[in-house]
């Protein structure tokens, strides 16, 4: 057997696990969350948290959740960074060693490709709604990253042509911008509702008419959009995940139900729709297998 490093950095924790590259397996993990997101403070945690785990050698392959080009990540809004080198500056600090940044979700698309609920097609789709929402698309067996490496961007398609809420991207009317998990919150909160997505399903469902509002929008323009990838994309599998679908089987339900209904006949027959199997680490295995 042979092992690579991945790491999985998202708003608030990074994870590092040593991967048996030949089944994808987490062979020893471990986690650090962080009290200041400046870059340098991660940068150094991060090579911390990779010295506390047994040695490997060969590139770093990181799971990012953010727009990405090469070593630097462009926008990341969790962290509130824009243009930051870390690639680079986490090379640095492992004495040279080669990092890969790669896009968390199209990490995690391909560790459940590899290992988990793609395990064996050759066209997937695979849809996060977290902290923020995204897609990786696998085509052909191959990950689709697109000319600039933001291929999947999909919590960012519009709603409007003009307008809507403004999203942590800096533009207006994006999807995470009502379906993402914190925008959803701070949304909740100006509708005077408490709590996250789970909350908001089940305040529905108790018949609160602003919940039901609120619910609504984001059960109808989330199903429609991921039904609408599936015309496009044609997969055999699409992946669900992330905290916002795990406490809100509703939402599950509902993308089930609209893209049987709403995709093209032939994509909706060909399509299974599954949640990732590999939980949490599903974008350590695919970053260390990508890296
Ligand atoms: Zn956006």
């Amino acid at each position: 057997m042979t092992y690579a490093l991945g790491l999985d950095i998202g708003g608030s924790t990074a994870r590092a696990a040593v991967v048996e590259r030949e089944t994808g397996r987490v062979v020893e993990s471990r986690k650090y969350a962080w009290l200041e997101r400046s870059p340098q403070a991660v940068v150094d945690g991060t090579a911390e948290l990779i010295r506390s785990l047994p040695a490997t050698d060969g590139v770093v392959g990181v799971g990012f959740a953010g727009m990405l080009d090469g070593s630097v990540v462009v926008n990341a809004p969790n962290l509130g960074w824009r243009d930051v080198d870390f690639g680079g500056a986490l090379s640095r600090a492992l004495n040279g060693r080669p990092v890969q940044l790669i896009n968390d979700l199209s990490a995690a698309a391909w560790g459940e490709y590899v290992a988990g609920a793609a395990k064996g097609v050759r066209d997937s789709l695979t849809v996060f709604a977290g902290t923020g929402v995204g897609s990786a698309i696998i085509a052909g067996g191959v990950l689709q990253t697109g000319a600039s490496q933001v291929a999947g961007e999909f919590g960012h398609v519009k709603l409007f042509p003009e307008g809507g809420r403004r999203c942590g991207c800096g533009q207006d009317g994006c999807l995470e911008a009502y379906a993402g998990g914190a925008k959803l919150a701070e949304w909740m909160k100006e509708e005077g509702l408490e709590g996250g997505a789970g909350e908001l399903e089940a305040l529905a469902a108790q018949g609160n008419a602003v919940a039901q509002k609120l619910y609504e929008f984001v059960a109808t323009q989330l199903a429609l959009a991921i039904a609408n990838q599936v015309t496009v994309l044609n997969p055999a599998v699409l992946v669900l995940g992330g905290g916002v679908l795990l406490r809100s089987p509703g939402l599950v339900a509902r993308i089930r139900e609209v893209v049987a209904r709403r995709s093209t006949v032939s994509s909706a027959k060909a399509v299974r729709v599954t949640m990732a199997q590999l939980g949490d680490d599903s974008g350590l295995v695919g970053a260390a297998l990508l890296g």
